[in-house]
């Protein structure tokens, strides 16, 4: 057997050299900090913690994506638009991963198909925002771009970006990152746990659908277990987390050369994206992700050419491998049936298997007229239905969801069967972001995911 650790590889110095020529190029969405010694100090710092995730499993992840981008496999991902220090406690992140793991398996029952889980989790906190700064009567500060770099209260000293934040960015993402290792790995995940996933979240429609199915899922392993079989395989999960590759200070100090191959890997998550505010073909930021082995997402929103994604592809994936790059599209619901199949339609003639994933929520955000940043679930629903009929027509494979949820019952979405009218916006709305599914939303949409899976044409 092959001891990854005994070869030390090492790696081309042109390629360390090359990790940082994003510094040379032009770059979006930094922070100013105001001491650039002190960030410099907190870069070294983090250059010199342990990695949160092993090159093993990225591997294992590209290879679990690439059956994904064949047609065999789904991705599901999903999690706060912007994890926060303060909610990186015991009880989000196990309704998060109740949620995940509730929404996976009513894909992997209602489609037969495998699921691959990945949370925007462990490492979600520095956000790409509109404006640099926010005005308020006639008060302006620097915008809050995350706790990864400054404050949301409305301060100078809390909007001011502080580089000791880097540093606890990373001690949240490990602290997160263990408490999902522990419940995915010790036991809560067990399949024979189905049912116990449901307990905790109010009774309301959507969960009493998961307990019929779950029920179902019982009787199927009591049977099979009667039948003699041997169910290790259902003791554990496969967890990845992810998170957009925004802050360079951040990302280039956790890039780490991997001694069994030489090559870097980005070591804050399993998977990095690139957001739709970032993925400049000449940018800091697709050069920097082009030279890591991660599985790299790219969102891509409604003007995005055939040529740009070709470009794209040629930048980041010059290998064409299945499973390195995954197309996140997030159109909206009124465009997505205009823009996705000119894509769609594209790749066919270029050699490449991406991995299709739709976003459902980026594209369809509104302001409502009291000031709440929400999203209507119809709308929602509708773009994951245009996706999987462009898909339908394209022959292509619709292969993931990307969302971003809560296991809390938080009002912060339009609609769904619980009805949430602006009104009732008001009474749960903690997100310091983007609006997110709440539990039961994100189960309901679970199921209608489940039945456009199941519809999908099987290669
Ligand atoms: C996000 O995923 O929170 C985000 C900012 O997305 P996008 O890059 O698609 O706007
Ligand atoms: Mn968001």
């Amino acid at each position: 057997m092959v001891d990854p650790f005994e070869t030390v590889v090492h790696a081309d110095p042109a390629v360390i050299a090359g990790l940082d020529h994003w510094r040379t190029l032009p770059i979006k969405q930094q922070p100013q900090w105001p001491d650039s010694t002190a960030v410099a100090a907190a870069s070294a710092e983090l250059a010199t913690m342990p990695p949160l995730v092993f090159a093993g499993e990225v591997d294992m992840l590209r290879d679990r994506l690439a059956r994904a981008a064949r047609g065999d496999a789904f991705l599901l991902q999903g999690g706060d638009c912007a994890e926060t220090f303060a909610g990186a406690t015991a009880d989000q992140i196990r309704n998060r991963v109740k949620t995940i793991l509730q929404m996976a398996v009513v894909l992997t029952y209602g489609a037969s198909m495998p699921v691959i889980k990945m949370g925007r989790m462990a490492g979600q906190f520095a956000k790409p925002r509109s404006s640099d700064t926010e005005t308020r009567g006639d008060v302006t500060l620097p915008a809050y771009r995350g706790d990864i770099v400054n404050g949301y209260d409305f301060t100078p000293e809390s909007r001011e970006a502080d580089p000791a934040r880097l540093v606890k960015g990373y001690h949240t993402s490990a602290s997160t990152l263990n408490l999902i290792r522990a419940f995915t790995q010790g036991g809560f995940a067990d399949l024979r746990m189905v049912h116990s996933w449901n307990k905790g979240f109010a009774s309301n429609p959507a969960n009493q659908r998961y307990e019929g199915l779950a029920s179902e899922i019982d009787r199927a392993i009591r049977f099979m277990e009667a039948a003699g079989a041997d169910f290790d395989e259902l003791k554990r999960v496969e967890f990845y987390s992810s998170h957009e590759g925004l802050l360079m200070d951040y990302e280039r100090p956790m890039t780490r050369i991997d001694s069994r191959t030489g090559t870097p890997y980005n070591t804050s998550a399993h998977f990095l994206w690139i957001g739709e505010r970032t993925r400049d073909l000449d940018g800091a930021h697709v050069d920097f992700f082009r030279r890591i082995r991660n599985p790299i997402g790219i969102k891509l929103g409604p003007s995005t050419t055939p040529e740009t994604m070709e470009r794209l592809i040629d930048v980041l994936d010059p290998d064409r491998e299945p499973g390195r790059i995954t197309f996140i599209t997030r159109m909206g619901s009124g465009k997505i049936r205009d823009a996705l199949p000119p894509l769609l339609d594209a790749i066919k003639s270029f050699d490449a298997t991406p991995l299709w994933v739709t976003d459902p929520m980026h594209g369809n955000g509104l302001t409502t007229p009291t000031g709440y940043k929400t999203r209507r679930f119809d709308d929602v629903v509708d773009e994951v239905k245009g996706f999987f009929e462009a898909h339908r027509d394209a022959g292509t494979h619709p292969g993931g969801i990307h969302v971003e949820l809560t296991g809390d019952d938080v009002t912060e979405c339009l609609g769904g069967s619980e009805m949430i009218d602006e009104a009732t916006l008001a009474t749960r709305y903690e997100s310091l972001c983007d609006p997110r599914l709440n539990h039961m939303q994100s189960l309901e949409l679970s199921f209608l995911v489940a039945e456009e899976l199941s519809k999908a044409p099987r290669r």
